[in-house]
């Protein structure tokens, strides 16, 4: 029932100021609460409390009404890696805490990726701290194969990381349930013969086994605590409790090459104005002979380093340009393709 007392039109555009509600944006909002739907913080979502000058759906309601129907994940991005595998970065992708749970539906097809002649589709999944993980594959129309393997900054799988799994679930299904290290993960969907198809669904539970655990770090000959985080993105925060160098506060993070890699590396923050450091680093923490800077060739003060790297192990450092500068930035590392 609509409130007669108010006064209601049709039309498109920004909201009237004259306290005139739009029929459609009215219905679209209260239709979305006897799906499940409270009211969102988000600035722009259709379920804001208010009237605002938004009439469609937004990717928050999008993401609000999949998480209620199970299946269908809002998909952030699907990115190419160095396997000629495309990847699927749902939106949803980072887990921490208790009771976390996510669902995916897909199809196996004769178009997917191919890895040992079987159809393979990749989900990348980022587990914030160390987690028990319980991964449940199930299909009617194939035998599934699942596989976890955690993934370096320049996408190699980490030793001791990769978990696969055929008939642990129910009947011919295939789950993983285990403790696994903070990371960034993919996860395959494959069957057991090679050109099976068919629709399957994935279900993700996870728990925190320890909130305070997260990605390992050590201090450095130098005194600057080393962050050896090995995802491809990081997030992190300049702040006074850091090391000093320069006037500047500095956050090291190591990453490592397995083969020789062209890397690129953005360091982004709106909070300061960053510079970015590359280093080699020798196994006794002595610097070898790679050193590069960068200030601003990312946009506005966005820092960017683009090289190949030789297999070793380099330090990132994490500064700002002025002295004393602090606030959060995001490293976000990929492989430049040939
Ligand atoms: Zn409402």
């Amino acid at each position: 029932m609509f409130n007669s007392a108010e006064k209601w039109d049709i039309y498109s555009g920004p909201r009237r100021l004259d306290g005139t509600f739009e029929f459609e944006h009215v219905a679209l909002h209260e239709l979305g609460h006897p799906l499940g739907l409270k009211h969102s913080t988000a600035s722009d979502a259709m379920m804001r409390a208010f009237v605002s000058d938004t009439n469609t759906l937004q990717a928050d309601d999008i993401a609000g009404i999949a998480s209620i129907c199970g299946g269908g994940e809002a998909v952030q991005a699907t990115v190419a890696n160095i396997y000629g595998v495309s990847l699927v970065a749902p939106e949803n992708s980072k887990l921490s805490g208790q009771n976390n749970s996510r669902n995916l539906s897909g199809s196996l097809s004769g178009g997917d990726n191919q890895l040992d002649s079987g159809s393979l589709d990749l989900y990348q999944y980022t587990f914030e701290n160390d987690s028990t993980v319980d991964i449940q594959l199930k299909s009617q129309a194939f035998d599934p194969f699942l596989y976890l393997a955690r993934v370096s900054a320049t996408k190699a799988a980490v030793a001791g990381s990769t978990f696969t799994d055929d008939n642990s679930g129910s009947g011919n299904n295939a789950r993983i349930n285990e403790s696994i290290q903070a990371g960034t993960y993919w996860l395959g969907v494959s069957s057991t013969s090679g050109n099976a198809t068919g629709n399957y669904d994935v279900s993700i539970i996870s728990n925190t086994n320890n909130p305070s655990s997260s990605f390992e770090s050590y201090t450095s000959i130098y005194g600057v605590d080393v962050l050896a985080n090995p995802n491809p993105s990081i997030s992190g925060s300049l702040g006074l409790a850091d090391f000093k160098f320069n006037e500047k506060f500095l956050d090291l993070v190591q990453i490592e090459t397995v083969v020789s890699s062209k890397v690129r590396i953005d360091l982004s923050s709106s909070a300061f104005d960053t510079s970015l450091l590359l280093v080699a680093v020798n196994s006794d923490q002595s610097l070898g002979s790679l050193s590069l800077q960068n200030d601003d060739n990312g946009s506005g003060t966005n820092s960017v380093i683009e090289t190949t790297l030789p297999p070793g192990t380099y330090w990132l450092g994490v500064t700002s340009f002025a002295p004393d500068e602090t606030g959060d930035y995001n490293i976000a590392i990929s492989l430049v393709l040939p």
